[in-house]
């Protein structure tokens, strides 16, 4: 494994970390799980990604993450950066999301229980919230960090001006933000306007999540739709819309260039997002052992030339 700095931090993440979104939840093979989270930490991913969401049903994968700590990786706990949010909907009336304090603390406490731990490493906002004032949800991520359950605290989904207002709001707290986790892949270049700039300049990493534009971006899809795929799950996250004709088109053309590169079209995909200097790690998910190792491989694959980058912006752009 590679491991990058995170921003102006202390903390090294691995190019590559493990999230828990998908394949993770209270329907899954417990085992099948086990399985790939262990292997992920043979293969030197020190990172896992959670948050008090992930399922379903919704703090599922945090529980199962539990079991999994308990049953084998506890006693790595300090080798391990884990990481969790708050800000999408989690319990009834009008305290259960956004980034009210109330919510806020409340959820990081009840994310704590479900995985067994004292504290998380990182604990994200994440998403913006509109109608509370971004003071009150970053100071719930100071306070956080003052009552020591979490590390280091993390923004996610905020757009490049809400980001530098709320850099600068926990700057003044004194509880520097450590990483933003943004969606970012070939489909969905939003950061590549302002955010990535921002981050460099102010010295934050930036984790992009779906890097695979949740599996589009790989050979999944090029002869129509596996039953045991994302899209075939019904999830309503990825839906059959998402693989139109012209999206299949370019899938195709960029499987083509990946294996030019001598590559899989999902390695290619988390290589070109590594290959921005402002990105300290990427966060994936995968079905199966076999895509981790697959998707972990893509650190010693070669570097993209400028005429290939210009080669892959043609198919995006086309
Ligand atoms: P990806 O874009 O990496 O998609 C993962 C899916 O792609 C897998 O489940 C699998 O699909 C397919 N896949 C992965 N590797 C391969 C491979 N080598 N070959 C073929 N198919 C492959 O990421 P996710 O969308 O799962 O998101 C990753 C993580 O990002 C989440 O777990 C979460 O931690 C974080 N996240 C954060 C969000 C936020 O708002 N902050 C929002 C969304 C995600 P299949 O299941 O079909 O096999």
């Amino acid at each position: 494994m590679t491991y990058n700095r995170c921003g102006n931090s202390g903390i090294l993440l691995p190019a590559v970390s493990l999230g828990l979104w998908h394949n993770f939840g209270g329907m899954e093979d417990f085992q099948k799980m086990k399985e790939i989270v262990l292997r992920a930490f043979d293969l030197g991913i020190t990172h896992f990604d959670l948050a008090n969401n992930y399922g379903p049903p919704p703090g599922s994968a945090e529980s199962n993450f539990k079991n999994i700590l308990q049953s084998e990786l506890g006693a790595h706990r300090d080798e391990l950066i884990i990481s969790s949010k708050a800000g999408y909907l989690m319990w009834d009336g009008p305290y259960g999301e956004w980034g009210s304090r109330k919510y806020m603390l409340a959820s990081l406490d009840q994310s704590l229980k479900r995985m067994g731990l004292d504290y998380v490493d990182i604990f994200y906002s994440h998403r913006p919230d509109p109608h509370t004032p971004l003071e009150e949800t970053m100071g719930a991520l100071h306070s956080a960090v003052q009552q020591g359950k979490a590390l280091y605290v993390g923004i996610s989904n905020y757009d490049a001006e809400m980001t530098e207002q709320a850099l600068d709001i926990l700057e003044d707290l004194g509880t520097p933000c450590l990483i933003h986790q943004p969606r970012y892949n070939m489909f969905d270049r939003w950061v590549e306007e302002d955010l990535l700039s921002v981050l460099e300049k102010r010295g934050v990493g930036c984790i992009p999540f779906s890097p695979l534009a949740q599996g589009l971006l790989t050979d999944r899809y090029l002869n129509g739709i596996p039953e045991d795929s994302r899209i075939a799950s019904e999830s309503i996250s990825l839906e059959k819309d998402h693989l139109d004709a012209e999206t299949l088109v370019k899938i195709k053309a960029l499987n083509q260039h990946a294996e030019q590169r001598g590559e899989t079209l999902a390695q290619m995909a988390l290589g070109w997002i590594l290959s921005r200097k402002q990105v300290t790690s990427v966060v994936i998910g995968a079905s199966s052992v076999k895509q981790l190792e697959i998707n972990v491989a893509t650190i010693h694959n070669p570097k993209f030339t400028s005429d290939e980058l210009a080669a892959i912006d043609n198919i995006l752009l086309s």
